[in-house]
């Protein structure tokens, strides 16, 4: 019998993405990124002009023995505000290297600092983010913990209890021509313009790292900001086929038309020469581990190309759909050469 399954993977077989990485020379892909990120950044729905002054605010300041963990509160978009988790080590020299460390599904920012869903410290399980904003700053990083739009603090209060908190926040903004990855992308680079206003970070030592969603947003942000130095993408390099498209996922992971355009590896590609770290567990069961070889193999052409090869690593583990930390600790400090 006739089958939507066949319906789907035939149309899909005929999408030729316009923008797939296929540059011979280095200005070959000087031209293609131009156009590349040129066309992404429409699809995500665009960078507004005129952004208003960020206004920071601080809301708290915990003192947590090695480091302080501060909470203070931006403006993203006009009218729109964005609580960001601040981890600074007590020990810092003048200029410090900095991560923005973004966070996936979940109860938001407070996942990765080490705290429970009402604020508590942790005391049993780490959950799938392994605190890992936490082990950033133990390596002698200024961190910051953007709480992403529809999670934590930033939920509608319809969706206070909802299991899939950003579902609506995203559906809406499609329906007027945005994207929920659009959005968080631009209040990502937002986070680093804040950071560049602090006279304790290195403007030239800033990385990202994020996991699940949040590796989507640092990617993606990452993608077309070349202001941040590196970049470590968790549980999220696949390509859009083998995963995305396949399995079901949360709605804020689409961009309408974006597969017309471009494959997940040559958009995470943008980010090449820039040093450039793929974490993803073996058995992650919605972003399959032949697919992330797939998309690496891509990106290692790209790196190739740019004699960048030693920028790009992978650290294929043994887990899930989790953060390993293995080697992105380490790598993060050697290449930004933290403190
Ligand atoms: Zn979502």
């Amino acid at each position: 019998m006739w089958h939507p399954n066949e319906y789907m993977e035939k149309l899909y077989a005929g999408i030729t993405p316009a923008e797939c990485f296929q540059a011979e020379t280095q200005q070959d892909w000087r031209s293609w990124r131009e156009r590349l990120r040129k066309r992404f950044v429409e699809l995500l729905g665009g960078i507004p002009k005129g952004l208003p002054e960020l206004e920071p605010v601080l809301l708290e300041s915990v003192d947590c023995g090695a480091y302080l963990r501060q909470r203070i509160q931006l403006q993203t978009y006009a009218g729109l505000f964005m609580p960001v988790y601040l981890l600074l080590p007590k020990e810092r020299k003048e200029r410090t290297a900095a991560v923005i460390a973004c966070h996936g599904h979940g109860y938001g920012s407070k996942d990765l600092v080490g705290l429970t869903a009402t604020g508590e410290e942790k005391t049993g399980e780490v959950g799938y983010q392994k605190n890992f904003a936490v082990e950033l700053v133990k390596k002698g990083f200024i961190v910051a913990a953007p709480e992403l739009l529809g999670f934590g603090d930033r939920k509608l209060t319809e969706d206070a209890d909802a299991a899939n908190s950003c579902k609506r926040l995203s559906t809406f903004l499609l329906a007027i021509g945005q994207t929920m990855a659009g959005y968080r992308v631009v209040e990502m680079l937002r986070c680093l313009d804040y950071l560049l206003t602090r006279d304790d970070v290195d403007a030239d030592r800033i990385g990202t790292m994020g996991i699940s969603g949040g590796g989507l947003v640092s990617s993606f942000a990452a993608a077309i900001d070349d202001r941040f130095a590196a970049v470590v993408v968790s549980g999220y390099t696949n390509t859009f086929h083998a995963s995305i498209l396949s399995i079901d996922h949360c709605v804020d992971n689409y961009v309408p038309g974006l597969s017309l355009v471009a494959d997940m590896p040559d958009l995470i590609g943008l980010i090449a020469p820039r040093p450039l770290l793929i974490e993803a567990g073996t058995r992650d069961p919605i972003f399959p581990e032949p697919a992330v070889r797939e998309a690496v193999d891509k990106l290692r052409r790209i790196y190739r190309l740019l004699a960048a090869e030693d920028d790009l690593e992978l650290d294929l583990f043994e887990g899930g759909h989790e953060i390993s930390g293995q080697v992105a600790y380490d790598w993060l400090q050697r290449v930004l050469a933290a403190d």
